[in-house]
């Protein structure tokens, strides 16, 4: 029976003639497969790719493979803790740029805004905030002044 100490001593499945430490094997299978591909071709077991084996015993050997076992629990613990993971993806706003202008809410500000954040994006900070201003004050004309935030400073 093989133990799985990456230390073990293993034989390539190309060439008998071939040991290595198991730590190994992987790195001299890829050049071995190279190697032999004309005269060998052996099948890639689905549950450890370093198993190489032939057709005629493929069958067999997914059956009774040692690492069948270990890739069957790993995949059902693994699918377990995905779905926590992902039943909550954070979505991240990637800039507080309406500090200036939230005191006094108003559903056709913040709506003139969304859009201006979008057309302004790429503009470094200061100048976004300007945009924004020089934005309402386009958009919204004379209205401007009456629903101008007290926070709000004066532009140069
Ligand atoms: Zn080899
Ligand atoms: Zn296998």
């Amino acid at each position: 029976m093989e133990s799985m100490n990456p230390r073990d001593l293993v034989v390539c499945p190309y060439n008998k003639a071939h040991t290595m430490l198991r730590n190994k094997l992987q790195k001299h299978v890829m050049k071995c497969k190279e190697i032999y591909k004309d005269e060998i071709e052996l099948l890639i077991c689905p549950f450890n790719n370093v198993h190489r084996v032939p057709a005629a015993e493929f069958h067999q050997h997914t059956k009774s493979c040692e690492d069948r076992k270990i890739i069957l629990h790993y995949q059902l613990s693994q699918a377990a803790e995905l779905n926590e993971e992902t039943k909550h993806e954070k979505i991240e706003a990637d800039e507080n740029w309406d500090d200036t202008c939230v005191e006094n809410y108003n559903p056709e500000i913040y709506a003139s805004q969304a859009t201006i954040v979008r057309e302004s994006k790429g503009l470094f900070r200061a100048q976004r905030k300007q945009f924004i201003k020089q934005e309402h004050r386009r958009i919204l004309g004379e209205e401007y002044d009456d629903v101008k935030p007290p926070k709000a400073r004066k532009v140069k």
